[in-house]
C-alpha cells in the first residue's frame, strides 16, 4: 500500500501557490489509517519518550492514534483561547499565515519527555513553536514525528538545525 495515494494534493489551498495535502482520504480508509498508525509507531520506537504532544487539530488525530497504539499518555497543544487552564503561549509563522499554540502545564508530570506529533511538516515553524512551548514549561523534548513532510521546504533540516530530532513516515 502506498500511503501517498491517500494524501492527494489540492492546489492553491488555502492560498494561491500552496499545494495542500488532504489527509481525509487516508482517514476514510481503515487500512490506510491503520497502516499510517503502525508506521508512526515503528518510527516512534526510535525516540526515548514518555508522552505525546498532539498539535491542534490534525496532530490530535495521529497523536491520539499513536498514543493508543504505543500506550503512551497524550497532551494537547491547542490553538489560542480554547484551554481553560492555559499556562504558556507561543506564536509562530505558518506557510500560509500566523498562529499560536497554548498548553496547560498541569497536564504533564514533571520530568516528562515529550514526542511532538503532527500530520504534516512544512516549514517546521509549528513544531519549533511546540518545542519552545514545552521547554518554557520545563519539559524535555524527545523529538518530533510527522506522517508527511512537504518536499522542498527543508522542514526536516530546519528542525535538525534547531536541535529537534525528527522523523517522518512519508516525503
Ligand atoms: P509548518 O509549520 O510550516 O511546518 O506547517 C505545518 C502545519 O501546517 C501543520 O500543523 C499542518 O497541519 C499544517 N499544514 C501545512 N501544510 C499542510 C498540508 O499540505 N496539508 C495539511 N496540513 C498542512
Amino acid at each position: 500500500m502506498n500511503l501517498l495515494d491517500y494524501l492527494p494534493g489540492v492546489p492553491d489551498f488555502p492560498k494561491p501557490g500552496i499545494l495542500f495535502r488532504d489527509i481525509s482520504p487516508l482517514l476514510a480508509n481503515p487500512n490506510a489509517f491503520k497502516e499510517a498508525t503502525l508506521q508512526l509507531e515503528a518510527l516512534a520506537q526510535q525516540f526515548d519518550y514518555s508522552h505525546i504532544l498532539g498539535i491542534e487539530s490534525r496532530g490530535f488525530i495521529f497523536g491520539t492514534a499513536l498514543a493508543y497504539q504505543a500506550h503512551k499518555g497524550l497532551a494537547l497543544a491547542r490553538k489560542p483561547n480554547k484551554l481553560p487552564l492555559a499556562s504558556h503561549r507561543e506564536s509562530y509563522g505558518l506557510e500560509y499565515g500566523l498562529d499560536s499554540l497554548e498548553i496547560a502545564q498541569s497536564t504533564l508530570p514533571a520530568g516528562a519527555r515529550i514526542l511532538i506529533v503532527d500530520d504534516v511538516l512544512a516549514t517546521g515553524g509549528t513544531i519549533i513553536a511546540a518545542s519552545k512551548l514545552l521547554k518554557k514549561a520545563g519539559f524535555d523534548v524527545a523529538g518530533a514525528l510527522t506522517l508527511l513532510e512537504i518536499d522542498g521546504l527543508n522542514g526536516s533540516k530546519i528542525l535538525s538545525q534547531t536541535g529537534i530530532a525528527n522523523k517522518t513516515v512519508l516525503v
